[in-house]
């Protein structure tokens, strides 16, 4: 929550915050990547008091912890997410010719709107949309990263010469082929095989 009172109502007024805040619950893409509950974030705000409400801008700095998606290793980013909001005064009646003017603008995005709410207003909604934009929908530990063996499931980065032996007795098995064709069986094979042996030649 942060307080509207200091900045006062007069179009203009500018005020400046930093403040160190704990992240909350879900603070961003459930089950890939957030900021832990609790964790600091880090928040640059400045609120400029307008017409009609206190114009939000700012950056929150965290670090958001998951999992890579190729290889399941914990990874650790920071993330620095900018947000701008409007908050809207609710009590348009304080300011007679602003009554007038809203029923026009309410009628399309009354839902969608913030308010103050006596004086204060509630940033979380808004850095949470702000932090979950600004995080990687497929985190991974580094770019490069090759992820696990199909087969086994070992961390192929740590392992750059993993093969799978079943793998090597297959070609082997083709190889000693190709010899015992060489070896002079090539006329005993029928008319079908021809296909395979020119391949194996090549
Ligand atoms: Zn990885
Ligand atoms: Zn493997």
């Amino acid at each position: 929550m942060f307080d509207t009172h200091e900045l006062g109502r007069r179009p203009g007024a500018l005020k400046r915050l930093t403040r160190s805040a704990a992240a909350p619950k879900d603070f961003g893409i459930d089950g890939v990547i957030g900021v832990p509950e609790g964790a600091p974030v880090e928040l640059k705000i400045r609120l400029e008091s307008v017409m009609e409400g206190v114009l939000v801008t700012g950056t929150a700095r965290a670090t958001a912890e998951g999992e890579c998606v190729r290889c399941l290793e914990p990874v650790r980013q920071d993330v620095a997410a900018d947000f701008q909001e409007m908050f809207s005064y609710p009590d348009a009646d304080d300011r007679g010719r602003s009554k007038q003017v809203e029923p026009a603008d309410d009628a399309e995005d009354d839902e969608d709107r913030l308010y103050i709410e006596d004086g204060l207003f509630d940033l979380e909604p808004v850095l949470r949309d702000a932090v979950v934009l600004a995080l990687p929908m497929q985190p991974v530990c580094r770019e490069t990263c090759a992820g696990l063996c199909s087969e086994c499931g070992i961390r192929l980065d740590e392992n750059p010469d993993h093969h799978h032996d079943a793998v090597d007795i297959r070609w082997a098995s083709l190889q000693g082929l190709a010899e015992t064709i060489k070896d002079g069986e090539k006329d005993n094979m029928g008319g079908a095989d021809d296909g395979a042996d020119e391949k194996q030649e090549k």
